[in-house]
């Protein structure tokens, strides 16, 4: 067993830590406006990290999923809210249209978003379809070459501003799960309207909108993978975009860990710094251990699939730890800081924020527990 990144992975790793590092302070004053991260997206898209792992003659890096994840645990260190904003423009439709695309649907769809020049956004929760998907309503009506797009999306995070939406809807009502298709939707057609932005706790310049559709007319071409056999398409984009955000987590989860260091070394209580105090320097470590706990099993499970072995329960391994670990970095971090902890003048109180929508989005941890269990109790693992 090798755990040494390749000079290729070092290189994007160490692209992303400068890049990362050039926005922290803007981010920061982003987040208290609750301002879309825009000039910070612009610089990660000329860098080329909108299509880190996307192929090459489809304007992508070509890189492996190893390099992308540490990208992203080093971009989200940085700003939490336009590296999931990048998730969605790579993994959650990038990946899925290299993955099940025609080539027709390479060409036109992943140049664009991998270069980061439109934005992207992935349709499939729906008020009464969140951790169960196969509830969903929105229908899809086959009329001549097209079909017909009826009903509603929330929770889309970039829904406000996207150009080109992953969306699932119902093409045989009477089949259920089995009778989803997924779409690629321009959201600029006639019949797409945008809900409001959302206001929300966490990574407030990643705009979560609904989408509502009434009869938005969607060539037969746009079709993602076979009719009916959408469920699949939205799942296995889901087990890659698990890993990504895991890696988000762990970059939350050291930037927790470094300021909570950097405090504890310079502030002083009793007449010594808080590292000399034994119940500091426990926290610390703990926090040390299971992050590198969380990038070794993100890190194992983008392996896995650099590698095409099965690796959805890893997936879900990697993310229920790292997000849990984050959050957790982020109870303890503020602790340390005392009352300076839930200023909102220092990150740690925006830490804590972000980090919690981790163990939500993409799956819920809980959820995230039933994948493995089911692994567990077949004898998978
Ligand atoms: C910041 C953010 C960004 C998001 N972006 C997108 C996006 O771009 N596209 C998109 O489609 N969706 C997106 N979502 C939606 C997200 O995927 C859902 O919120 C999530 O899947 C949970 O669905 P729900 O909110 O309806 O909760 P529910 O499914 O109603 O769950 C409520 C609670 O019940 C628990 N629960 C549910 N079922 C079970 C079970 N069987 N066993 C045990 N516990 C269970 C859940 O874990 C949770 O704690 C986003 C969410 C957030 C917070």
């Amino acid at each position: 067993m090798d755990f040494t990144l390749t000079p290729e992975q070092k290189t994007v790793q160490e692209k992303a830590r400068r890049a990362a590092g050039e926005v922290t302070e803007k981010a920061a004053l982003l987040d208290r406006k609750g301002s879309f991260p825009k000039e910070i997206l612009d610089l990660w898209a000329e860098a080329g990290f909108f299509g880190l792992s996307l192929p090459k003659e489809f304007g992508g890096g070509g890189h492996d999923y190893v390099s992308y994840c540490l990208a992203q645990m080093e971009l989200a260190q940085a700003c939490p809210a336009a590296a999931l904003i990048l998730h969605l423009n790579h993994t959650l439709f990038g990946l899925a249209i290299s993955q099940f695309g025609t080539p027709d649907q390479k060409l036109r769809y992943l140049p664009p978003v991998a270069r980061g020049e439109v934005y992207a956004c992935f349709g499939l929760t729906e008020p009464e379809a969140g951790s169960d998907p196969s509830r969903l309503k929105t229908t899809a009506v086959k009329d001549g070459s097209e079909w017909l797009l009826t009903g509603g999306k929330n929770f889309v995070t970039s829904g406000d501003r996207a150009r080109y939406g992953l969306v699932a809807g119902l093409t045989d009502p009477n089949q259920g799960p089995k009778g989803i298709s997924a779409f690629i939707v321009d959201l600029k057609s006639k019949g797409v309207k945008r809900g409001p932005v959302e206001e929300k706790m966490s990574l407030s310049g990643a705009n979560s909108a609904s989408l509502i559709f009434n009869e938005v007319r969607v060539p037969a071409t746009a079709v993602l993978g076979e009719v009916n056999q959408g469920l699949k398409v939205f799942l296995t984009t889901l087990e890659g975009a698990r890993v990504g955000a895991a890696a988000q987590a762990v970059g939350i989860g050291r930037a927790v860990l470094k300021h909570a260091l950097d405090y504890a070394r310079q502030r002083e209580q009793f007449g010594q710094a808080l590292t000399q105090f034994q119940n500091i320097q426990w926290k610390l470590a703990d926090m040390a251990t299971d992050l590198e706990a969380g990038a070794l099993l993100t890190l194992k499970a983008a392996w896995l699939r650099d590698n095409n072995r099965p690796y959805g329960t890893a997936a879900a391994m990697a993310k229920r730890f790292a997000t849990d670990t984050a959050m957790h970095a982020a109870l303890e971090g503020v602790q340390i800081l005392g009352g300076y902890g839930v200023l909102k003048k220092y990150p740690m109180e925006k830490y804590f924020r972000d980090a919690k929508a981790g163990q939500i989005y993409e799956g819920t941890n809980e959820i995230m527990r039933l994948i493995i269990a089911r692994d567990l109790i077949k004898g998978g693992i």
